[in-house]
């Protein structure tokens, strides 16, 4: 057996407390999978025979807290310092009438029974901290060969719960795993059944997908799944650029562009809709070159929908289509011209718009792409000055205020942020020092034209 290290030790106190009590207990899902692959699990979830009021009964009796925040599925939730522990009853389900939720949740004894109900293979270890891992569906020898497969048949897994379709394709960008054949097929063939599924869930598995070290194989593989929630993104399947910038169709350079970014939610899902206005903004010339102004704004337009309708919180979408909007903005050649352009858009968002514009030109062809990327290590070193020696771009950043300015005998009123707005530009053009004399001196001179 493969020595795993590396466990929580409340976990492994939580499961021989059980234990203690004749409970049969272990770690289950993805921190015994995260476990077995070296990685770090993001949270320990145990699996117990014990009822949830046992479970309370024996973590009580011990002195800890414990939150009923799951129990109708069988979880409690016990504190450990400050790590919140879920553990849950051994359970079977059935039903699934809408192909979401099981009809019913029953507790049972025996964990072989709860196994089978988990999604995939890899996701359907367990483990006991003294005798190690209980492999019930053959979920060792898939992760050593990297395959996800689905436990039982993968047509009835995917209508009991459509979710999984949308988890398989995240486990596949995440890990870089091949997937087994039949459960591949019933990825492709299920795929509408997503519309069913809420939008919350649909988010969060985006999310984790859109992040995966493998999201190129992953939007190149499986786009028709995303199309089946994501319709914004089909006109870009296989659409053609002609244009001299681009050697790949606009889906390709999509999925390429989301791959070169940073795996931070915002940049990604930016790259994955910058270029969806494009199928729909094409000027196809006399020459054969193909042009596509005005694309942002249908991009914008288009996510902004799309965002909603999965419900990205409202501050997310309104990042996100600005960013969209502004992916092909000029970003300044001077460091005036880049103190503006932050001053406009914000800093982080200004960096941000220094990667997803480096994402983007690595995504095209090699035409002019040095002369666009020494731009942009250009533009990326004012940012860096700009923004390492606290350099002012802000009104906040002047060196007075406005209080500091009626002090001078500024009169009270607008002019006082229209003044100030003033000084900022001359400062930003570095025609005044940011220092508090020369800038009253200013303000006062601004008053006497
Ligand atoms: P992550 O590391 O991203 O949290 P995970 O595999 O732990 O991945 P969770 O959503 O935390 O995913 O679920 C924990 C476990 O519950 C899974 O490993 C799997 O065994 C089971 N599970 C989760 N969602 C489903 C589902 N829709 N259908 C069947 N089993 C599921
Ligand atoms: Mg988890």
């Amino acid at each position: 057996m493969k020595n795993l290290t590396g466990i929580s030790p409340d976990a492994e106190k939580a499961i021989r407390l059980l234990k203690k009590k004749e409970y049969k207990a272990y770690l289950a899902g993805g921190c015994v999978r995260d476990l077995f692959l070296g990685k770090l699990p993001a949270d320990w979830d145990i699996t117990t025979s014990a009822l949830p009021e046992e479970t309370k009964a024996v973590f009580e009796g011990e002195g800890f807290r414990t939150f009923d925040t799951g129990i109708k599925h069988g979880t409690v939730s016990v504190l450990f310092g400050r790590e919140i522990l879920e553990i849950t009853t051994f359970r079977a389900e059935s039903g699934y009438s809408d192909g979401r939720h099981p009809d019913e949740v029953t507790f049972i004894r025996s964990a072989e029974e709860d196994v089978k109900r988990r999604d995939f293979t890899m996701n359907a270890l367990l483990l006991d901290p003294d005798e190690g891992i209980i492999d019930y569906v053959g979920g060792q020898a898939d992760i050593e060969a990297g395959i996800i497969r689905c436990v039982g048949d993968p047509n009835e897994r995917f209508s009991e719960d459509a979710l999984r379709i949308m988890r398989a394709v995240r486990f596949y960008s995440q890990l870089g795993f091949r997937m087994d054949p039949a459960t591949s097929e019933a990825v492709l063939s299920c795929r509408e059944r997503l519309s069913a599924v809420s939008s919350e869930r649909l988010q969060t598995e985006l999310d984790k997908m859109l992040t995966g070290d493998f999201v190129y194989d992953a939007l190149m593989n499986y786009k028709d799944v995303l199309a089946v929630f994501l319709p914004e993104l089909k006109p870009m399947f296989g659409f053609p650029q002609n244009n001299p910038h681009h050697q790949y169709d606009v889906w390709e350079h999509t999925a390429i562009a989301v791959k070169n970014i940073l795996p931070e939610r915002i940049l990604r899902l930016t790259m994955l809709f910058h270029d969806s206005g494009k199928p729909h903004s094409v000027k196809k010339r006399p020459n054969g070159i193909w042009g596509f102004s005005g694309h942002p704004e249908v991009s914008a337009d288009l996510s902004r929908e799309a965002l909603k309708r999965l419900r990205y919180p409202n501050h997310t979408v309104d990042t996100l289509t600005m960013l969209i909007l502004q992916h092909d903005v000029e970003l300044g050649t001077t460091i005036a011209e880049v103190r503006r352009q932050m001053n406009r858009l914000g800093k982080e968002n200004y960096r941000r718009l220094l990667l997803i514009r480096r994402a983007d030109v690595m995504a095209q062809s090699e035409y002019m792409r040095e002369e666009k990327l020494a731009l942009l290590d250009h533009q990326t070193a004012l940012y860096k000055e700009i923004a390492s020696r606290n350099q002012p771009y802000r009104i906040r950043d002047l060196k007075v205020n406005g209080k500091d300015l009626l002090d001078a005998g500024i009169p009270e009123g607008p002019m006082v942020g229209q003044i100030l707005q003033e000084l900022l530009e001359l400062v930003m053009d570095e025609e005044i020092p940011n220092e508090k004399n020369a800038l009253i001196e200013k303000a006062r001179s601004c008053l006497e034209l």
